[in-house]
């Protein structure tokens, strides 16, 4: 007899790797139950899923409880770049924390697995290079970025804590910066960023020097390793690294980027954000080990799809670009 098919809920699943993860589980025969607030995502992310027989879309923010019915669930609901999530800090801890205890808390009640989109920034800006999943980070609690940081780092603690004392089965997975077709195009982060003002002919916004490092994971590859994750057996919680070691300095990410797009852009100086990490790239011994699972997409040939995809939205084929709908009005 055939096993029932998985009942697979995304929370964040109209965001930028929502959307692939949701496509991905639906070709491995899952249902989906996608749920977003479309904070940062939106209905467009999901557009072509809508009418799928296994596929649902549910508008509900995750800072309140939700009663689905559901075997895993993968946690992404959070805005995960700085401008994102620096526009509304109070509600970016809510979304991480309360939204972490909403979602353990079904996951206690049905008995589902669940895995936590955590974020390579618990590291904050890290004096330990390349970074494993031993070290503590050296994060600042009270700065721009803490909203963040902090807030995936309490969800963390929330995860294990629901692990020890109530047995739930949990999966934490550390995202390193993931880039790839669906990015938003003002969504702040330096990839979509530079590819946008190398189309539009516009200045290249170099922060700081531009000596600061940072590794690329293709969105192909991360989803791929989080459907390993939730896959390890019950011993398995991470937290695990997920992200491409590949990695250069946001100098020369422009350099490249300017020569692929053949862009005539000039490239301009912009003042550093507060806490901006110097250096990040994972160490991914854990995650060869584990999930037997590496990247496969070099920077070179994901940049490629990605400019396409931008070229695309730019001149009006692709999806519409525009600005995300607007943070939902909370219940008194
Ligand atoms: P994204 O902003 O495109 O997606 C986040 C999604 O969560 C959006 O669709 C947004 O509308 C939704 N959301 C936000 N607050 C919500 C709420 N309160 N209730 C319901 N939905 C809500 O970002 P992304 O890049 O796709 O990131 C997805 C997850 O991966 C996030 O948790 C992020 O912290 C994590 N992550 C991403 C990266 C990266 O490089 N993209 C790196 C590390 C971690
Ligand atoms: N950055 C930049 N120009 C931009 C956007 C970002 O130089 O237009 C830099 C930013 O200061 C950081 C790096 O690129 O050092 C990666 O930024 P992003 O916001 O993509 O991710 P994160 O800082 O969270 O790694």
């Amino acid at each position: 007899m055939a096993l029932p098919r998985a009942r697979v809920l995304v929370t964040g699943g109209a965001g930028f790797i929502g959307s692939h993860l949701c496509e991905a589980l639906l070709a491995e025969d899952c249902e989906v139950l996608c749920v977003d607030n479309f904070y940062t995502g939106t209905r467009h992310n999901v557009a072509h899923l809508v009418g799928h027989e296994r596929f649902e879309l549910l508008r509900h923010d995750v800072t309140f409880p939700l009663y689905v019915e559901v075997d895993q669930i993968y946690n992404l609901a959070c805005p995960a770049s700085p401008i994102h999530y620096q526009r509304d800090p109070v509600q970016t801890t809510k979304t991480s924390v309360h939204g972490a205890i909403n979602m353990l808390g079904l996951a206690k009640r049905v008995k589902a697995k669940i895995l936590q989109a955590s974020t390579s920034e618990v590291y904050g800006d890290p004096e330990v290079h390349p970074q494993v999943e031993s070290y503590w980070g050296h994060v600042n609690p009270i700065g721009a970025r803490s909203c963040y940081d902090e807030g995936k780092r309490c969800a963390e603690t929330l995860f294990f804590d629901y692990h020890r004392q109530h047995r739930l089965q949990i999966k934490v997975a550390r995202i390193f910066n993931t880039y790839g077709p669906r990015m938003h195009p003002d969504d702040g982060r330096v990839v979509s960023n530079f590819i946008v003002q190398a189309l539009r002919g516009e200045p290249i916004t170099i922060f700081g020097s531009g000596a600061q490092t940072r590794s690329f994971c293709h969105v192909s590859d991360l989803v791929a390793g989080l459907i390993r994750l939730m896959e390890t057996p019950a011993e398995i919680t991470g937290p695990v690294n997920l992200g491409n070691p590949e990695t250069l300095t946001i100098r020369e990410l422009a350099a490249l980027i300017l020569a692929k797009t053949g862009s005539r852009s000039e490239i301009v100086g912009r003042k550093l954000p507060e806490d901006d990490p110097r250096q990040r790239q994972p160490d991914i011994a854990l995650a060869r080990r584990a999930l037997g699972w590496s990247p496969t997409v070099p920077l070179a040939a994901g940049l490629d799809d990605t400019i396409a995809y931008f070229r695309n939205m730019l001149s009006g084929i692709g999806a519409p670009d525009r600005a995300p709908d607007p943070a939902p009005v909370s219940p008194a």
